[in-house]
């Protein structure tokens, strides 16, 4: 073969890099004029330091196509074993609905939402998450619910926190975890306390009550499959005025009573057996509920119930000033993007099944249970437990070869624990599979009928749920619950939400930060294959083979493009990254006799994640100041190194920082923290403006977390999945998240898990994958330099009516800038807010507001916006402008007009009266362009006082909807 390529093949090996990216050729061109350069390169040259210009290009490969792309990915896959599992553990096969899994997880509208801080243009995701809420609420029989956290193991370990900070038994410091609690969460939440300096003490269930402990954690039923009534156990941990936390298997919630009411003061859980797949570990939704006195500690969002402008019922995030990275040093957990398309997804899953649905599906997975727990036993098999809900636990003595002929027949058991193996059946155990486990477990001709046992059990009933434990009240009597249950109404239902939310297939969402790039079709669809979706994360490495070439294609990659010696895959956040990070740095100074070093510096612009994630390894933060000019004040930050020298930890540090701009003196502040013994953390959401142009390992940090939902095309989900892989240098890498279940090469056996699964949220990985491939190293770079020119490009527009807060070297900015409307609210009254919220009637959300600066607009066009979709945001902002301009010269009263009644819905103005300055036309269609593509916000501007005064966190009562 020749390496001469034909003129066809490289046009389409392009083909993928000119869809990913917005503008045409021409329209560069116009850009580049406008700003007076003659080439990108021109323009790049002006704008990235040369210091820290990478020398050689990336080597990820050459760009493909979209075919070859998917169709190598597939013979990848296909390595993959999809054996049946019974492994249990906390994650179980499930049937995800179809109209679900095409209408929701498939589907852009619901996908590429951001998280819904705009509430009037994020009713439908809300209303679904207030459904997750009161699911939980109904099922673990508790006052107060978040709309999702990261996994069951992690919210496991918030529950450690919250217990530490409510309970009475100040003095204490231990916490208590049952023996029988899955085996991945013992070890997320021992790493957590170790951060913390807690003590874990691992036991009996029964013997927590002999600790001096504040809180203490029991599953239900336990790991092994016993359900066991824990009343006793809860009020003894109540009586050391201790917290009883519960990690509860959801499905099994549908029969056996709700742990709240058994006492628990905390409960929680993974939500993915409601219809998410399993996906070699994630992501899923973990759901978590605790009594509304301790409102104030709930780790997670909230979503309440609040009014509208006109006295409407709306939805927003309530208390958000209590949201963990809002409060950054304060915060007491580092939650920021969560699990919002998972909780969905979950939720829609209740919906279309019902109580009764659900009731009939926990029924059956429990009577198959029973039907192989009878036909055991009436063969002499010794079982561990008495009672189960959906997991039987075998004491055998040939073990080995039982699981043997399971693998060899395609079938999964628990194995890791001595002597003994469990099978927990699902909603997608048939009769069929009953035989079979028969046939592998006595070997074939056991002569057993299933029928006949079935016909048995029916007969005679089961008394494999203790009486005192089977649950009597009803669940889910919402009518949110009873409506959508033949699939077009269900389809409508999800139709109605998705139509009230904005996304990205409306228009451009330019939060400055979050790089809501494009989340293309192809990189999406791996994602559902069922090589993909389907498999246990603790299945035997052999049979996850595909699972092993793709991530280790995906690691090796981002260990080029980071400039780094190694990844971990394992956190499911930003923030998570970052606190595997800090724990990586914290290891790492240990192993070198120098545990006392713990102080993290902290420029004052940094997101609030860095403090909150700092704060949760225990680290004392330093706020080092910024200039005027919003770089970090050199002075400043040479005299807090040299003052807390040795101390120093680290410092964690944004580049390009969160002013939008590359500084210069990036590579002088990694020497002085270096100097002090300290090491870099760098903040790697802005590798936007790095990918193949610079990157952090060659800048010279130690450390960095990516935002694969940000810069690698992962959806944002409406407020998740993410995945947060952190690249290290050599050193540390020894120090990187291991996990207890399955070993992580590269890394000490002893490091724990930061995650409840060893590669995190492994099933979204083939996104990240597929846009590196289709892109190859030369794409990845133009990708960077076309965010360098969008960005200078609305910048250079939007400065003619704006003053740009910060500029970097020659007068130009990274891959984003700050609008400042600080003078103009200043001579007008006209708040930053009003603004974000009449951008709403022009079709547009809103860039971050004030941050990293209040009173100020962030922007990030990102690559993928065509200069026509950025002319069209121009226009908005240069007409909110002119708005404005009509409050100043008095034209308008700052009481009346277009901005603070915005949003402006569909019955506010074709409403009776009407009483504005402005007319009704004008309030929706304010711009021509509007009229081609309107989008209607379904609520008036939102009272969020009111929805923290009341705080309702539940689907309101049948009567609010009558009034
Ligand atoms: C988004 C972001 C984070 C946090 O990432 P999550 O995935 O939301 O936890 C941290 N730092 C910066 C600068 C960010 O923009």
């Amino acid at each position: 073969m020749s390496n001469a390529k034909s003129l066809e093949e490289l046009e389409q090996k392009q083909d993928f890099i000119r869809r990913h990216i917005g503008p045409s050729p021409a329209q560069v061109s116009d850009m580049l004029s406008a700003l007076e350069v003659s080439s990108v390169q021109e323009l790049i040259d002006q704008t990235v330091p040369a210091s820290i210009r990478l020398e050689q290009p990336l080597t990820v490969g050459e760009s493909r196509t979209e075919v070859e792309t998917l169709s190598y990915l597939k013979s990848v896959a296909s390595k993959n074993k999809v054996f049946k599992s019974y492994i249990g553990q906390g994650y179980h096969p499930t049937n995800v609905p179809h109209v679900i899994l095409r209408n929701v997880l498939e589907n852009p509208g619901w996908y590429t939402a951001y998280t819904p801080y705009q509430p009037e243009i994020a009713q439908g995701r809300l209303e679904s998450l207030l459904n997750f809420q009161t699911m939980t609420l109904d099922l673990t029989g508790l006052d107060l619910a978040s709309a999702s956290l990261l996994d069951e193991s992690t919210a496991a370990a918030e529950a450690m926190g919250l217990a530490k900070r409510v309970s009475k038994a100040k003095k204490a410091n231990a916490f208590f975890i049952a023996d029988d609690v899955h085996t991945q969460t013992i070890d997320v939440v021992t790493t957590r306390a170790e951060q913390f300096g807690f003590e874990i003490i691992v036991g009996k269930a029964e013997d927590a009550v002999n600790h001096d402990i504040f809180g203490a954690l029991f599953q239900y039923p336990t790991t092994s499959g016993e359900v066991v009534d824990i009343t006793d156990l809860i009020a003894g941990v109540q009586s050391k005025k201790a917290i009883a936390c519960v990690a509860a298997d959801i499905m099994s919630l549908l029969l056996l009573k709700a742990p709240g009411k058994l006492g628990a003061d905390v409960v929680l859980g993974s939500a993915q057996r409601f219809g998410v797949p399993m996906g070699y570990g994630g992501p899923h939704a973990a759901f978590f509920a605790t009594r509304d006195a301790y409102k104030r500690s709930l780790p997670g969002r909230i979503i309440g119930v609040s009014k509208d402008r006109l006295g409407n019922d709306a939805l927003r995030m309530a208390m958000q000033t209590r949201e963990q990275h809002i409060r950054r040093d304060k915060a007491n957990s580092n939650i920021c993007t969560a699990q919002v398309l998972l909780a969905n997804m979950a939720a829609f899953y209740a919906v279309y099944h019902g109580p009764q649905g659900l009731k009939t599906i926990a029924q059956r997975i429990h009577r198959f249970a029973d039907i192989l727990a009878s036909g055991l036993k009436a063969k002499g098999i010794a079982l561990k437990h008495s009672t189960w809900f959906d997991t039987l636990t075998v004491v055998s003595d040939n073990k080995n070869d039982v699981t043997a002929r399971a693998i060899a027949k395609g079938v999964n058991f628990a194995t890791n624990h001595e002597g003994e193996y469990s099978i927990s059946v699902s909603e997608t155990t048939t009769r069929a599979d009953i035989t079979e486990l028969f046939d592998i477990i006595l070997g074939e001709g056991h002569g057993l009928s299933v029928d006949a046992i079935a016909a048995d059990v029916e007969a005679n009933g089961s008394e494999s749920i203790p009486a005192s434990l089977v649950r009597d009240d009803e669940v889910l009597t919402h009518p949110n619950f009873n409506s959508y249950h033949s699939e077009t109404d269900m389809l409508r239902y999800i139709k109605r939400l998705e139509s009230k939310d904005l996304s990205l297939n409306h228009s451009m969402i330019s939060l400055g930060s979050c790089t809501m790039k494009l989340n293309a079709t192809a990189e999406m669809i791996p994602i559902t294959w069922p090589e993909f979706a389907n498999l246990h994360p603790f299945c035997p490495l052999d049979q996850a083979e595909g699972y092993q070439i793709m991530i280790g294609e995906l690691h090796d990659w981002l260990v080029n493009i980071t400039g780094y010696d190694a990844v971990s895959l394992q956190p499911n956040s930003g923030a998570q990254g970052e606190y595997a990070g800090l724990i990586a740095i914290r290891k790492y100074h240990e192993s070198r006799g120098d545990a006392h070093r713990n102080v993290c510096l902290i420029p004052s612009s940094a997101h609030g994640t860095n403090p909150a994630s700092a704060q949760m390894a225990s680290m004392k933060i330093v706020v080092v100041n910024c200039d005027k000019n919003g770089n970090v004040d050199m002075a400043d930050l040479k005299a807090k190194a040299e003052e807390v020298s040795e101390n120093l930890s680290c410092i964690m540090i944004t580049y390009p920082s969160t002013h939008g701009v590359y500084e210069e003196t990036i590579r002088e502040i990694c020497d002085i923290i270096h100097e002090h013994g300290g090491q870099v953390y760098m903040d790697g959401a802005n590798m936007n403006a790095q990918v193949g142009v610079t990157s952090p390992g060659f800048i010279g940090s130690d450390v960095s977390h990516l935002n694969l939902h940000k810069t690698f095309c992962i959806p944002h989900g409406g407020g998740g999945p993410g995945v947060g892989p952190i690249g290290v240098k050599s050193h540390l890498a020894p120090f990187m998240p291991n996990h207890s279940v399955i070993n992580v090469p590269g890394t000490n056996i002893g490091n724990g898990a930061v995650s409840a699964a060893p590669y995190g949220s492994a099933a979204i990985l083939p996104i990240s994958w597929a846009y590196i491939t289709m892109m190859g190293s030369e794409g990845l770079k133009q990708a960077t330099e076309m965010a360098i020119v969008n960005a200078n490009y609305l910048t250079h527009e939007l400065s003619k009516h704006f003053p740009i807060l910060y500029r970097g070297r020659n007068n130009r900015v990274a891959h984003e800038c700050i609008v400042d409307l600080r003078p103009l609210k200043e001579l007008s009254g006209i708040t930053e807010m009003d603004v974000a919220k009449r951008l709403q009637d022009y079709g547009f959300h809103s860039p971050t507001m004030s941050f990293p600066v209040a009173g100020t607009l962030m922007i990030e066009p990102t690559e993928s916006e065509s200069k026509g979709e950025i002319d069209r945001f121009i226009e908005a902002m240069v007409s909110i402008k002119g708005e404005i301009e009509k409050v100043i010269s008095g034209e308008w009263s700052i009481e009346n007009n277009p901005l603070v009644f915005a949003p402006h819905t569909q019955g506010d103005v074709l409403g009776n009266e009407w009483d504005r300055a402005y007319d009704r036309f004008y309030a929706a269609f304010p711009v021509p362009a509007v009229a081609k593509n309107k989008f209607w916000p379904t609520v008036t501007r939102i009272d969020d006082v009111y929805g923290d005064r009341n705080l309702v966190c539940s689907c309101p009562a049948v009567e609010t909807y009558r009034d």
